[in-house]
């Protein structure tokens, strides 16, 4: 019955723009493939969009908002959203071999993480839709005085590559629940999620435009639309240079912006530590998702009487995970997402050598069987005796790279954990808790994990401090960043204003 089953085949799959409710080809007729990084084989061939569409896009949006959805009641929305989220559930396990042969990731993440947790957004904002409210407000004198909270508009929504349709999910769903109208697109690394996606909002029966999603590359579709003067909101999530050009474009129309952007985390173990406990966040924090998370908790500090303790049972288990086939359930790592990011990773081992930092685990391409030699693959990496300043601790590597650097004393630990350009997370493992909740408030990071790592909900808040962004999303927070609020003042008294006389 599904839609993505239909569109199952071992061939390479063809996708179109979703425009306006329709699927139709680029308006240069363009395509562009996109390969399984697991084996560099061609998975799908994409309509390539460019400015002309986002044009198109843009204006369909704008029709949809100023059209029947804007008319919706916040109950409607809701179902819809509701309706999304059951379709995208019993469609999970094919969205997830979807996404692992796109991304790379392990089916086991895609399957158990990924899609429980894009069901899970759609259904807490679907909820969320008939729970916006304004309020009323205690002025001075005979007025009535309420705020009405209302949609922003049209949002353009700029989404990378690490999670393609959990970052969906992130930015559609409370800006539809809110009432905005989209275009969203995809990285050009992994557009297959989204547009899968795109069937199943076409099959719960969005009106036409609500939601556009067009493919394409950075400097063109995303450049288009970060810069387009009928576009009200932008939402990105990406690395921090881009985000800056984002900012840039939207300047110049005022556009509002939110972004959440790179991150080099610091992951703090302190002497009183479980350590086994520790070890286990510390892979966590590094290895999941092949270490291509903003938030991954790349700066390892250890205590320094710990150290040697913690680094034989990280070592221990770092060469012990399983990095391979990302379609077999077993699979703990599978490939980066392109030869550029392998590349990318590659050169910091470089970087880390001239540095004076030690290779003391990985630091190479595994050895796979035949089929993944073409593959992105590389193997959980461990820098130690690592400085803070290095370049490799101040740089975000986005892979699946630990950076070991030793602190003596709190002090010490706070200085250099807040010491980068970036403030998007932050863990601690500590047994003293009045010490964790210290280090809570004194870290400049958006979120603190406290013996624990990479948790995650739809209601509670995630973004940047510094130059990993601003603006909150998921919970209550991301309402805010896709409504903007009114105030109505009505007069009670039945008198005319006497300021300029009768
Ligand atoms: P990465 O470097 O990890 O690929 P990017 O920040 O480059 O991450 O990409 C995240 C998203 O931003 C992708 O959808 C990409 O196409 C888009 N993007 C890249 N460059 C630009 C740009 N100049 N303007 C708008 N979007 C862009």
């Amino acid at each position: 019955m599904s839609s993505v089953q239909q569109a199952a085949s071992s061939e390479p799959r063809k996708y179109q723009l979703f425009i306006d409710g329709k699927f139709v080809d680029a308006e240069s007729g363009k395509t562009f493939a996109t390969p399984n990084p697991a084996t560099g084989e061609p998975l799908a061939e994409v309509a390539e969009a460019d400015k002309a569409d986002i044009e198109k896009a843009v204006a369909a949006a704008r029709r949809a908002f100023e059209g029947k959805w804007g008319r919706m009641s916040a109950r409607e929305r809701g179902r819809l959203l509701f309706k999304l989220a059951q379709l995208i559930e019993e469609n999970a396990k094919e969205l997830a071999e979807l996404e692992t042969a796109d991304n790379g990731k392990p089916i086991r993440e895609s399957l158990y993480i990924d899609l429980p947790q894009v069901v899970e957004n759609f259904e807490y904002f679907a909820g969320f839709a008939t729970k916006i409210e304004g309020e009323t407000i205690p002025v001075s004198g005979q007025f009535l005085n309420y705020t009405l909270r209302e949609p922003v508009g049209v949002c353009g929504q700029i989404i990378p590559w690490n999670f393609p349709l959990l970052m969906a999910a992130w930015k559609l769903a409370p800006a539809l629940a809110a009432g905005n109208t989209v275009v969203l697109k995809p990285a050009e690394q992994t557009p297959v999620g989204a547009m899968e996606l795109a069937r199943l909002i076409q099959e719960a029966g969005f009106p036409d435009g609500v939601v556009n999603i067009v493919p394409g590359f950075g400097e063109t579709a995303g450049a288009a639309l970060a810069s387009h003067p009928d576009i009200d909101k932008i939402a990105f999530t990406g690395s921090t240079e881009v985000g800056k050009l984002i900012a840039k474009a939207a300047a110049d129309n005022l556009t509002k912006v939110s972004l959440e952007l790179g991150g080099k985390a610091p992951n703090i173990v302190f002497a009183d530590a479980d350590i086994e406990q520790a070890v286990n966040g510390a892979m966590m924090g590094i290895f999941f998702n092949q270490g291509q998370v903003c938030c991954a908790g790349s700066r390892l500090f250890l205590d320094e009487r710990v150290k040697d303790e913690f680094l034989e049972k990280f070592k221990e288990k770092a060469e012990k995970v399983k990095v391979g086939d990302p379609s077999d359930k077993a699979t703990q790592m599978g490939p980066q997402v392109s030869s550029e990011q392998l590349e990318r990773i590659k050169s910091y081992v470089g970087v880390a050598r001239a540095e004076g930092a030690t290779v003391f685990v990985g630091g190479e391409s595994p050895v796979l069987d035949e089929k993944f030699q073409k593959g992105y693959f590389f193997q959980p990496t461990i820098f130690s005796e690592v400085k803070n300043q290095m370049r490799v601790a101040q740089e975000e590597i986005f892979g699946p790279v630990s950076c070991v650097i030793t602190f003596k004393d709190e002090e010490d630990l706070i200085r250099q954990a807040n010491e980068t350009i970036y403030g998007l997370s932050a863990g601690i493992w500590t047994r003293d808790i009045t010490r964790a909740h210290r280090f809570a408030r004194e870290i400049k990071a958006g979120v603190v994990w406290i013996n624990t790592y990479n948790m995650f909900n739809a209601a509670s808040p995630f973004g940047g401090y510094k130059q990993s962004g601003y603006g909150r999303e998921m919970g209550k927070h991301a309402i805010d960043l896709y409504t903007q609020v009114k105030s109505v003042w009505v007069d009670l008294s039945g008198k005319p204003i006497g300021w300029f006389g009768k």
